[in-house]
């Protein structure tokens, strides 16, 4: 039932509200992203973007900083501060990890908020510019309140992003444990470019005998390997934007 409703209200929040952008791509661009993120998303999924000299984006709850008690979660201010000076990017995913479509709206604007705070303490140079929806969790409120306050706003929904494409609801592909086998994923990306599309992955930990909800190191290395063979632009979601703001104002213009 709880699986119902939360169905229902993400599906009503994507029909009613959307942040749309015609995607102005003149070749494929990839992002590789991280929820929660766990230390071995830094150290392991981190440590293999920069072999090949590309970033990711790391989507953070700032409640499981140092959190003995989520082990299998948490990270170090370490790990944060290491990703800032490599170039990565740090974004939002709610301070405690909350389920947005079971907390009230004031609740969650409360904790987002207390997430980006707690960052500016800890790295007052930067800010947390983009979000990632814990659960895949969305309403209509806190789609709209997103769509103002950030930049953009990923969701756990399958797909390219090619033509007109939501930006408080950016599809996304798993790089889970037993989802798409690497042939699979090797399709998407010849697919992707094909079609100019703006591919985001996600996962969480990549470890040798990962949760169910991230993958190996070789398998996460045979995908950012598959990219850099096929020349893709590889860029932080933040960088995708930039980029994207100036194709369309490019495109405008002329
Ligand atoms: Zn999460």
């Amino acid at each position: 039932m709880d699986k119902y409703i939360k169905f229902l209200k993400r599906e009503w929040a994507n029909w009613a509200f959307h942040k749309s952008v015609q995607l102005p791509l003149q070749e494929a661009l990839v992002s590789f992203t991280f929820d929660d993120a766990p230390h071995s998303a830094f150290t392991q999924g981190g440590g293999i973007l920069e072999g090949k000299g590309f970033s990711g984006t790391f989507y953070i709850a700032l409640s499981f900083l140092d959190d003995q008690l989520q082990e299998e979660a948490s990270f170090s201010k370490n790990d944060l501060q290491l990703a800032l000076e490599k170039g990565h990017e740090l974004a939002c995913h709610t301070y405690r990890h909350i389920d947005l479509s079971k907390t009230n709206l004031l609740e969650s604007i409360k904790d987002i908020k207390k997430n980006g705070e707690l960052f500016k303490e800890l790295f007052p140079e930067h800010e947390l510019r983009n979000f990632s929806y814990p659960f895949g969790a969305e309403t209509l409120a806190i789609k709209k309140f997103l769509g103002q306050e950030f930049r953009s706003a990923r969701g756990i929904g399958h797909g390219l992003n090619v033509g007109k494409v939501d930006l408080a609801n950016l599809k996304t592909i798993k790089l889970y444990r037993d989802r798409l086998s690497l042939e699979d994923i090797a399709k998407q990306i010849a697919d992707a470019k094909a079609r100019k599309a703006w591919v985001i992955f996600y996962t969480h930990d990549v470890q040798e005998n990962p949760s169910p909800y991230g993958c190996t190191p070789a398998y996460f290395e045979a995908v950012v390997k598959m990219c850099a063979n096929a020349k893709l632009q590889v860029q932080t979601v933040d960088k995708a934007l930039d980029l994207i703001d100036e194709l369309s104002q490019r495109s405008k213009q002329n």
